[in-house]
């Protein structure tokens, strides 16, 4: 038989192996399963068969029919591509019930699905397409303005990927058809799914981290560790087969993946897709469904519902545990939804890279409102480290945020340089966020005071600013060029574009940088929205542009140009 790279050892996939002495104290306190991914889920999906595992605009899916689709669509990928175990593919599918067919299908056909977004551009697909070898690509061809079969035609034509599978539109020459596949594996047995072959320490998974110039972040899920995420995210919050849980954000992201679609499935939940979170259709949704759960709310997405009318004659009585996260949270915000809705806030942190903090639900609101809580998992390991450093910092002073445990990786993929600076010497991850440790009633928890990273959260979707200089570098009017945050008080931030122009170059604006930045493949969630043309850019006593410097001179623009209230 031909080796494929589910034969693959560790060292050679590019990846950094849990030291066996953690791998075996995870399994002998029961927190890694030592089952795939896909096991677990077939398992709970068998269990629960009858159960309504999916909710979308189309209808809804008993985990038996999912099950099923999912196991045709595995069966039928190897037949009408060239597709192998072992292989990774990028995706590029909105909330929609093909999108969960086709996760769930990669998995069981022993495939790794790259977690990329719809949003992404041309240009990021092929960085991440290289990086981590995937020669597939799934896409929905209705999603926006309906440009992604136009994206993969130049993908498929600079030989990035191989095979394209086309959802919900007609497949074009050289690419295959979502239903064309599917009746492919009509039949087919559902023992002989190569799933049962992988290792439960190889990579089940691709989720994303950093930007996509220079080497990119990615962080390789392993089959037992991100099970058991999963796993303990469901039981922390008690679902069960009467659990309805309601997603409003882009479910291939890492917090779709794992705070709601996998825990829902391997515990028997209803997973309600939100077709966006626009505050008219979560509000139908709430009235429709009755969700008792929505595990992550940006707070955008709180203040919108706060700011919309109808939410006052709503009936949002079902909502037990509405968990805001992505993004610091204003406790003023936190009030108000108490005050004006009757919700109660929860509090969640989380990453890419693994690690998720709660606060328990019947925590006080100086907990509740004022910190995102404890770790997931009782294994979960926390140090608030100086700097650069390998000292924690006096207890209660504000550190980076080093995290290690049963669910957060080790390295990322394919990335040695990086992961000395990203790891310390003992294996926890440096996060890149500023934290501080409370103890308050007893409980030992957290707050997120900030970040060293240079990133801009816009809304809870993450801007690498590198990325965007890079990109704005390849302007010829541009001389020099700095992204940094400036304060929204809707999205939290945006990003503001400092640029210095070459002698005698036309002035650039929103639109025109814009423009070039969309050409050279960025996405459009990450262009600036700002633009301020300066002579030079300010620098730190090290040479280094100072962002700090910036970010103060544009939240000083931003207060003068607040018109002053009338009198
Ligand atoms: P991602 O990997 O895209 O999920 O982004 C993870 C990053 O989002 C973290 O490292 C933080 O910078 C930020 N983040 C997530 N949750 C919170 C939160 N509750 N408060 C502040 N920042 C957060």
């Amino acid at each position: 038989m031909d080796r494929t790279p589910l034969d693959d050892d560790v060292a050679a996939a590019g990846l950094v192996p849990y030291p066996a002495a953690f791998a075996a104290r995870y399994r002998a306190a029961g927190l890694w399963s030592g089952q795939t991914l896909p096991a677990e889920l077939v398992a709970a999906a068998e269990t629960h068969a009858e159960q309504t595992a999916l909710i979308t605009p189309e209808g809804s899916w008993t985990y038996r029919r999912l099950l099923d689709a999912a196991r045709q669509f595995a069966a039928g990928l190897p037949e009408k591509t060239s597709l192998r175990p072992g292989d990774a593919v990028m995706f590029q599918m909105g909330n929609v019930a093909e999108t969960v067919v086709a996760y769930l299908g990669c998995l069981l056909a022993g495939m790794r699905p790259v977690c990329t977004l719809p949003q992404h551009g041309v240009r990021e697909i092929s960085v991440l397409a290289r990086h981590v070898g995937a020669r597939g690509l799934i896409l929905q061809a209705d999603f926006g303005r309906g440009h992604l079969p136009d994206n993969a035609r130049s993908l498929l034509a600079d030989g990035i990927v191989e095979d394209v599978v086309v959802a919900r539109g007609a497949a074009f020459a050289s690419a295959v058809g979502y239903d064309e596949v599917f009746a492919r594996g009509a039949g087919a047995a559902p023992q002989a799914l190569p799933y049962h072959r992988c290792g439960p320490q190889q990579v089940a998974v691709f989720q994303l981290s950093g930007g996509t110039t220079g080497l990119p972040k990615v962080a390789p899920r392993l089959h037992v560790e991100y099970a058991y995420n999963s796993r303990a995210w469901a039981g922390k919050l008690d679902w069960n087969p009467g659990t309805v849980v309601l997603y409003p954000l882009p479910i291939m992201h890492n917090a779709g993946v794992s705070l709601a679609l996998q825990p829902a499935l391997l515990s028997g939940a209803t997973l309600v897709l939100a077709p966006s979170a626009d505050s008219g259709t979560l509000l139908e949704l709430i009235e429709a469904t009755r969700p008792q759960v929505m595990p992550l709310v940006p707070p955008a997405v709180a203040i919108r519902l706060l700011e919309d009318p109808r939410s006052k004659d709503a009936d949002l009585s079902c909502l037990k545990d509405f968990i805001i996260g992505g993004q610091k949270l204003a406790p003023e915000i936190a009030e108000r939804l108490r005050d004006e809705l009757g919700i109660s806030v929860r509090q969640k942190f989380g990453m890419a890279e693994g690690m998720f903090l709660l606060t328990p639900a019947e925590a006080s609101e100086q907990v509740r409102h004022h910190t995102v809580g404890e770790p997931l998992s009782p294994a979960d390991e926390i140090r608030i480290l100086i700097p650069g450093a390998e000292d924690e910092v006096p207890d209660g002073d504000v550190g980076e945020l080093c995290v290690r445990g049963p669910y957060t990786i080790r390295g990322y993929y394919r990335a040695p340089q990086h992961n000395l600076h990203a790891f310390t010497a003992d294996g926890f991850y440096r996060t890149g966020d500023l934290a501080r440790r409370h103890v308050i009633d007893g409980l030992t928890c957290y707050s997120i005071e900030g970040r060293i990273k240079d990133v801009i959260n816009r809304g809870v979707e993450k801007i690498h600013a590198d990325e965007v200089e890079d990109l704005m570098m390849r302007h010829p009017a541009v001389s020099n060029a700095a992204l940094v945050a400036m304060p929204d008080p809707v999205l939290g931030e945006r990003g503001c574009a400092y640029v210095v122009l070459e002698p005698g170059s036309q002035p650039l604006t929103v639109r025109t940088l814009g423009a070039f930045l969309l050409d050279q493949g960025l996405a459009k969630y990450k262009l600036p929205e700002r633009v301020e043309l300066t002579a030079d850019l300010p620098l730190t006593n090290v040479g280094k542009v100072s962002k700090k410097a910036l970010r103060e001179d544009i939240e000083s623009k931003l207060l003068r140009d607040v018109p002053p209230p009338r009198s």
